[in-house]
């Protein structure tokens, strides 16, 4: 079977050439939605294996078709214990196009890679999973497991028109004893398995004082010099919350300052609100309201030492789910299959979040996600490799069987 994987080839380009010209971009990134890529997905797989494809569609008055489209198609096995292989079908935008080769919605293949927008994440996910269903078609096997094929809407601007959807409206779909793949996370080796996500954690912040003349500083309040000390003090952060993982890299959870906003426009005064954002990756096993707690905390201090008030703002809290455990059957399976395919050792990895598996496993079903990926993603002159999406089917492939 192996053999048969690998010799298509031209199978991969062909429907990669199709994906990446039907442009599916959600309406907050400016674009019509996923509609043309789901019909055209749909009917190949009616066309081509001759298998029945569902719609659930959510509504959404803002792209033409009315409605963003969820797909499912099922190829029975010997049980219907289900294996799950879920890739999303929307892109996002191809950026600064002076910086891109070729037209990033036109198909480039030069060599072992293809170029486009797309090609990657996630149409490799879903190139892969429909030469699984070619090959148990054209050999009219029966495996062991059912094989499910998910193609969602939105994974890149929120998964509401997308899984999260799918999860609530239709939860009946999915069962906890199914076994869950998101190939959308990756190293280009292939040996790396994300089991586990840290909870994000964005937070607005804003340092008020008193604007004044530069030349007479004590009639104000420097918002600057207290917002400086307060982002000096959140390493302390560290020494609260010091746990250590080493499924993670880094092993520890993070508190960044990133963004600031713009304050005064000139030199000579001295400003009297400044807004600076924090970003947090933490560990599972730490709740964000400690974080904000903690966070607040140390604005005290900075309120009473520089007569400053301080406000606060959640941007995004998204606590992680349970971690999939290492000796979950999809994982087992999966490291399994790796070893079969690629001669190696695959290892469990925890990443800074987030994914779409997080909705799966805030729900309790047991979800790996994993795929041999170059790393371009979002990038301009987004690229694939062909090799790795048909290694990426031959494991897929050894998952449907014991
Ligand atoms: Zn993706």
């Amino acid at each position: 079977m192996d053999k048969i994987i690998s010799s298509y080839r031209d199978s991969v380009i062909a429907l990669q050439k199709e994906l990446v010209q039907r442009v599916a971009m959600s309406p907050e990134n400016g674009g019509d939605g996923e509609q043309e890529k789901a019909l055209y997905l749909a009917t190949y797989i009616e066309e081509n294996f001759g298998l029945e494809v569902r719609f659930f569609n959510a509504l959404d008055q803002r792209v033409s078709s009315g409605q963003r489209p969820n797909l499912i198609s099922i190829y029975k096995g010997k049980r219907e214990q289900i294996l799950w292989i879920i890739s999303h079908l929307d892109v996002v935008p191809e950026g600064d196009i002076s910086l891109w080769e070729s037209d990033p919605f036109d198909l480039r293949v030069e060599g072992d890679l293809l170029y486009g927008r797309g090609v990657e994440d996630n149409n490799q996910a879903i190139v892969s999973s429909l030469l699984v269903l070619k090959a148990l078609k054209e050999q009219n096997l029966v495996p062991d497991y059912s094989l499910g094929l998910v193609f969602v809407a939105d994974e890149e601007t929120g998964s509401k028109y997308g899984l999260n959807f799918l999860v609530e409206q239709q939860a009946e779909i999915f069962s906890s004893n199914d076994l869950f793949l998101v190939p959308d996370y990756g190293v280009p080796s292939g040996l790396e398995i994300e089991i586990a996500e840290k909870s994000m954690f964005w937070l607005k912040v804003t340092v008020v004082g008193k604007q004044c003349h530069a030349s007479v500083p004590d009639k104000g309040v420097n918002s600057l010099v207290a917002c400086s000390a307060f982002i000096l003090e959140l390493s302390k952060l560290h020494r609260i919350f010091p746990k250590k993982d080493k499924l993670f890299c880094p092993p520890y959870s993070t508190f960044n300052p990133t963004k600031k906003e713009s304050n005064v426009d000139n030199i000579n005064t001295i400003p009297g609100k400044d807004v600076f954002y924090i970003d947090a990756r933490v560990l599972p096993d730490y709740p964000l309201d400690r974080v904000l707690q903690e966070v607040k905390l140390i604005g005290k201090q900075i309120e009473d030492e520089y007569n400053v008030s301080i406000q606060y703002e959640i941007v995004l809290q998204e606590q992680a789910a349970c971690p999939t455990k290492e000796d979950d059957l999809i994982v087992r399976k999966l490291k399994r299959a790796i070893k079969k395919v690629l001669q190696q050792e695959a290892r469990c990895v925890g990443i800074g979040g987030g994914t779409v598996a997080s909705v799966l496993r805030k729900r309790g079903y047991s979800t790996a996600v994993w795929s041999s990926l170059l790393g371009f993603a979002h990038q301009p002159n987004e690229c694939s490799s062909i090799t790795n999406t048909l290694n990426d089917a031959r494991i897929m492939f050894n998952l449907l069987f014991d």
